[in-house]
């Protein structure tokens, strides 16, 4: 598996590989990889012959006070992840490779971008964009693998693909969990050891609402009133939103009469971190 830190390099690799009529399966991250990278590499490699993976922490998608500068790094156990669930090459560029100096073209989206966790991070989405689509164009790849533990990045990429007639197959796959329900994320490494045990108010409050739409419950501010209740008795917990809005438009809706994203984010201390399901109607 070779370690490749500029585009000419890997843009030459996938075009040999497609020339040879291989196809190829691409997995995006933020790199210091757990068992959910790991379940998107697996996925791409079981469903292609050649698998891409980009390491890049992309400075445009945090904001001024987020957590850029000591977001986690760990570029020896990833390749070492990455080999062991069947990636090819692992893409690992410098910033000043990804964005020339005067850069000033960006994507933009309208609506979907506007709610959940783009209320509270108003450039995220326009970051993720671009980047996702400097990745696209460098990665010419048959299939991209993102998880639907960001479930509104994956509709918003989804989108993005289907209005800019990107060439590229987005597939979802699920959320990895830790054995007590936390959503495996390059974050918890953050919590100590009382705010880790904190974080898992975030799926229990999940499952209790999951619980109550089996049960009957369609309201969906009472719905929210369940999960907010439960999470507002974690002292070490404050909420950045609680929502339920339909799974395609990611627009609220007040009743569930069809597919829904229960989606929340939650500071637990500094550390925010998010977490969802899809209800199937
Ligand atoms: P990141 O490195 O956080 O940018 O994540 C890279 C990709 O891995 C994104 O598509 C995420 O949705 C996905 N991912 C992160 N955590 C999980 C998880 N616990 N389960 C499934 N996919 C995940």
């Amino acid at each position: 598996m070779n370690i490749y830190n500029k585009v000419s390099q890997v843009r030459n690799q996938v075009k040999e590989w497609k020339r040879a009529g291989l196809s190829v399966g691409f997995v995006p991250t933020m790199g210091y990889l757990h068992e959910g990278h790991e379940s998107l590499i697996r996925k791409a490699a079981s469903e292609n012959d050649k698998v891409v993976v980009s390491i890049f922490v992309n400075p445009t998608q945090f904001g001024p006070n987020e957590d850029l500068e000591k977001y986690p790094r760990d570029l020896k156990k990833d390749s070492l992840i990455c080999a062991g669930a069947g990636a090819d090459l692992i893409f690992h560029p410098e910033i000043e490779e990804m964005y020339v100096k005067d850069a000033c073209t960006s994507v933009n989206m309208n609506g979907l971008t506007d709610g959940l966790c783009g209320k509270s991070r108003p450039t995220h989405f326009s970051g993720v964009c671009t980047v996702v689509t400097k990745l696209f164009n460098i990665v010419p790849a048959d299939k991209a693998y993102f998880g639907e533990k960001d479930a509104q990045q994956l509709a918003i990429i989804k989108k993005m693909v289907e209005d800019l007639n990107i060439d590229i197959q987005i597939i979802g796959c699920p959320i990895i969990r830790e054995e007590d329900g936390l959503a495996k994320s390059s974050r918890n490494i953050y919590l100590s050891p009382v705010e880790r045990e904190a974080a898992l108010v975030l799926n229990k409050s999940l499952k209790v609402a999951r619980k109550a739409i089996e049960a009957g419950v369609k309201n969906t501010s009472d719905l929210k009133g369940l999960i907010v209740d439960m999470i507002e008795k974690e002292p070490l917990a404050k909420i950045d939103y609680v929502e339920i809005v339909d799974s395609r438009s990611l627009k609220e809706v007040d009743f569930i009469e069809e597919n829904v994203l229960v989606a929340l984010a939650v500071y637990i201390g500094k550390t925010r971190l998010i977490d969802n399901f899809t209800y199937f109607i």
